[in-house]
């Protein structure tokens, strides 16, 4: 039987030791922070559970012109609030949960659970530090290093876990911040910035590029931008945050240029640092790139034979989704089934701001590069019966495709549950559809999705060459 051990029970490593299982294999998984790993404990799940309630208050908010009446008032006098504490409440039993359920579900295929900290002990060899104080040895056939990776802090803006904060740390509030100063206006960062300020906190942004969420697609992030200051944000573009002190109850951000900024909190979302240090790497001959990244190809191997590695320790594309992909092709790889190398542009994600931006397959800024061949267009959501019967003005879906034959190969949704509408779009990639073969597709009428076979048919004759 082949022995299989994984250190990290994130997605990574769970969804590996899922098909380690299912293929036969002596499976065990060690792990230090609980089963479902960042993703559950302290980013995907409590996140995402943080931003249905600020749906759910946005759509009230925002539902005036569909009659709506909250306590008498207008809900768009603003007057609605949310209990943070009940709110934080619910992410944590929620995270708890998933945590659980994601540890049962690994037993119930016998794989057997480690709770400790584990490093590698040369190429074939794990030694797991348990919680419980117990040392145990592992000595496997095929190992996979799935250890995730944490919140990177500014040296001039160490949080203290009460007023300046990773994301790991919001859900300890009590109360909503009066002021929040969220740094950093990547994915992370523009989704609390969204989250908070519908919550009815005061918000800051502090951006250091042009434009909010600089690596999406600039419309969709044009249209986000636009959405946040209608709502009341503050966005300070081409800003970067030199340190951030706590004075008093409050915080003060200084920027580069010397200007200040005065908040009651402040969110550092400055992206993440791989968990690759001090686990071994060197002695097993596991390479690693320049900052910390584990170094694997399309089949998760890394440069030492018979160890994998998955996930944000890996830094290919750092998403739950990746992670639990590249565990499973690490699995299917080593224990010899069929197995297919990772392709990135398969890969649909979102950015969970409202509206939502959801994307896959090759960008505009792929299009517009010459980097790939493709004729694309732009269909607002304004004109969607749907969209205007449920009151949505904002938003558009963008698809892309090969001139010639017209096979899609890419799409960007910007709408209320984008993150659901995108699966078409990515179903017609990876099943290599053609718009017309797309544009025959019945949808529902009303359906936001019409614009996605609308969008399709529209290509029908400008898919031959990519000047028309
Ligand atoms: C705020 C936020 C929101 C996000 N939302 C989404 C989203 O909505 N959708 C999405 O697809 N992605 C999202 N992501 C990204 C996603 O969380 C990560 O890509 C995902 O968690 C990576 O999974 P992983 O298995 O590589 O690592 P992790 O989930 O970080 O798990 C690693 C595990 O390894 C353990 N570990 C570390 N070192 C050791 C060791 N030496 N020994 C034993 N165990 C160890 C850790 O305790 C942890 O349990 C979000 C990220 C952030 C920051």
């Amino acid at each position: 039987m082949t022995r299989v051990v994984i250190v990290g029970g994130g997605p990574g490593g769970y969804e590996a030791a899922l098909v380690a299982a299912q293929l036969g294999a002596d499976v065990c998984v060690v792990d230090r922070d609980g089963l479902g790993g960042s993703a559950v404990l302290t980013d995907c799940v409590p996140s995402k559970t943080l931003v249905a309630t600020a749906e759910a208050i946005t759509q009230v908010r925002e539902s005036g012109e569909l009659g709506l009446r909250v306590a008498g008032a207008s809900p768009d006098s603003g007057d609605i609030s949310v209990a943070v504490a009940k709110v934080n409440a619910r992410v944590k039993a929620l995270v708890r949960a998933q945590s659980e359920d994601v540890e049962r579900q690994l037993q119930r295929e016998d794989i057997r659970v480690l709770h400790g900290t584990g490093r590698l002990d040369g190429p074939d060899r794990v030694i797991a530090h348990l919680s419980d104080g117990d040392l145990e040895v592992l000595d496997a056939d095929v190992i996979l290093l799935a250890t995730g990776a944490h919140p990177r802090v500014l040296p001039d803006a160490q949080p203290d876990g009460e007023r300046i904060l990773t994301w790991e740390q919001v859900y300890d509030l009590d109360e909503l911040p009066e002021r929040m100063i969220v740094v950093g206006s990547g994915v992370t960062g523009a989704e609390f910035a969204g989250a908070y300020n519908a919550l009815g906190c005061d918000v800051v942004l502090v951006s250091s590029r042009d434009r909010v969420l600089p690596s999406e697609d600039a419309d969709a992030a044009t249209v986000i931008e636009d959405v946040f200051t209608r709502r009341g944000m503050t966005v300070l573009s081409r800003s970067r945050a030199d340190k951030v002190q706590r004075v008093g109850d409050g915080v003060v951000v200084t920027l580069t240029d010397g200007r200040v900024v005065e908040g009651s909190h402040c969110l550092l979302a400055v992206g993440s640092v791989p968990n690759t240090a001090g686990i071994g790497l060197e002695k097993a001959g596991v390479a690693v790139d320049g900052q910390g990244f584990i170094e694997v190809d399309k089949v998760s191997r890394t440069s030492a034979r018979g160890i994998y590695a998955a996930g944000d320790c890996t830094g290919v594309l750092m998403l739950a989704s990746v992670a639990a992909m590249q565990g499973r092709i690490a699995m299917w790889h080593a224990l010899g089934d069929a197995v297919q190398p990772l392709d990135l542009e398969l890969v649909s994600a979102t950015v969970f701001t409202a509206p939502e931006i959801a994307t896959v397959g090759w960008s505009q800024a792929d299009i517009d590069s010459g980097r790939v061949q493709a004729v694309g267009v732009k269909l607002p959501l304004a004109g969607n019966p749907r969209a205007k019967m449920q009151g949505i003005h904002e938003g558009f879906v963008k698809l892309f495709c090969r001139p010639g034959t017209g096979i899609v190969v890419g799409g960007v949704v910007v709408a209320p549950r984008a993150s659901e509408l995108i699966h078409p779009v990515s179903l017609a990639i990876s099943g290599r559809l053609t718009v017309d073969q797309v544009a025959h597709a019945f949808t529902v009428y009303p359906s936001l999705t019409g614009s996605i076979a609308e969008s399709a048919r529209r290509l029908h004759l400008r898919d031959q060459s990519p000047d028309r």
